[in-house]
């Protein structure tokens, strides 16, 4: 066959040049990009504690705090992602990890501290997200939203508080 006949031949054919709408689709599991929501994270320090290289840093300020990331320093291990308690991490499925170029490798989000609404207590109160996670339903998680709007102390002494007047109710 001469150089002619292959250039016919593969003329009629189509092209074998993937094209992006044609790329083979990501696995189920594909651990992407690494994906923190600030507005679910209340700095509980969990990831820093799981994470063995060490590529995540908690820092904390008067008002604010500092989640920060390095995905040049990350392994894609998933434990952050699976021990997150509030979900705030995530794996994105659509996207890879940016490769060779550090300044874009690095994620820097500040995360504000809230007031308790009872005693004035630095906190950072649940996102109504992790609320639906927690109590397993929407209606369940909007009843929640103002309790968690309270620091620790104040939640535990309005519960007793509840139990209390609800036992001497029980009683009369
Ligand atoms: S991302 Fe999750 S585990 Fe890490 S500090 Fe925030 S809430 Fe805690
Ligand atoms: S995926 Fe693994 S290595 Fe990467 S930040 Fe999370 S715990 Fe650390």
């Amino acid at each position: 066959m001469n150089i002619l006949q292959i250039i016919l031949k593969n003329a009629g054919k189509q092209s074998r040049t993937r094209k992006p709408d044609d790329r083979v689709p990501f696995p189920v599991d594909f651990r992407g990009e690494l994906s923190h929501n600030a507005l679910q994270c209340t700095l509980c320090g969990t990831c820093t504690y799981v994470c063995s290289p060490a590529a995540i840093e908690i820092t904390q300020e008067d008002d604010m705090g500092h989640w920060d990331y390095d995905a040049g320093q990350c392994t894609f291990c998933g434990r952050c992602v699976e021990y997150c308690p509030t979900k705030a991490l995530s794996f994105l499925q659509n996207s890879t990890p940016l490769a060779n170029n550090r300044p874009q490798q690095k994620t820097f989000h500040v995360v504000e501290y809230q007031k308790c609404t009872r005693c004035g207590t630095k906190i950072i109160p649940l996102a109504y997200e992790t609320l639906v996670h927690l109590y397993h339903s929407e209606e369940a998680a909007k009843k929640a939203v103002e309790i968690h709007k309270l620091c620790e102390k104040c939640r535990n002494r309005l519960q007793s508080q509840t139990l209390k007047s609800g036992i001497s109710g029980s009683r009369d």
